[in-house]
């Protein structure tokens, strides 16, 4: 491969314009080859960008989570309510405490659910580099 800019050998490859760069036309950018006085800051940027995106997938996975984890906490209490005149033998039987915790138990599933689906999309991207 050809330096785009030179009639010799090529070192790298710009991160934003895909073109053969040589070692005098080659700049690092945080550790990313970017093409000298031309790409520079459109690596840059775009660095910038990608940190940021996985910044707030992070950030709302975490909400999901923190969802999941909520959900789960008032599923648990709502069921042992709803089930504690079973076990404390009255004649109550099960009460609708109990179709609310499992309600809260799916609802914690879903969080969760989604908080995976969320990593999963992003790490599907980062493996195409999108
Ligand atoms: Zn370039
Ligand atoms: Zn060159």
């Amino acid at each position: 491969m050809q330096c785009h800019n030179h009639e010799i050998q090529a070192v790298a490859t710009c991160k934003n314009c895909y073109k053969a760069i040589c070692r005098d036309c080659l700049s690092l950018v945080n550790g990313i080859c970017a093409c000298k006085n031309s790409c520079e800051q459109a690596v840059t940027d775009l660095e910038e960008y990608l940190s940021l995106s996985k910044q707030s997938i992070k950030k709302i996975s975490n909400t999901y989570k923190n969802g999941a984890i909520f959900n789960f906490i008032c599923g648990l209490v709502f069921f042992i309510i709803g089930i504690a005149p079973v076990i404390t033998g009255s004649n109550y039987g099960v009460t609708i405490f109990a179709v609310l915790g499992l309600a809260f138990f799916y609802g914690s599933y879903a969080s969760y659910k989604g908080g995976k689906r969320l990593e999963t999309n992003e790490k599907a991207q980062r493996r195409t580099g999108v």
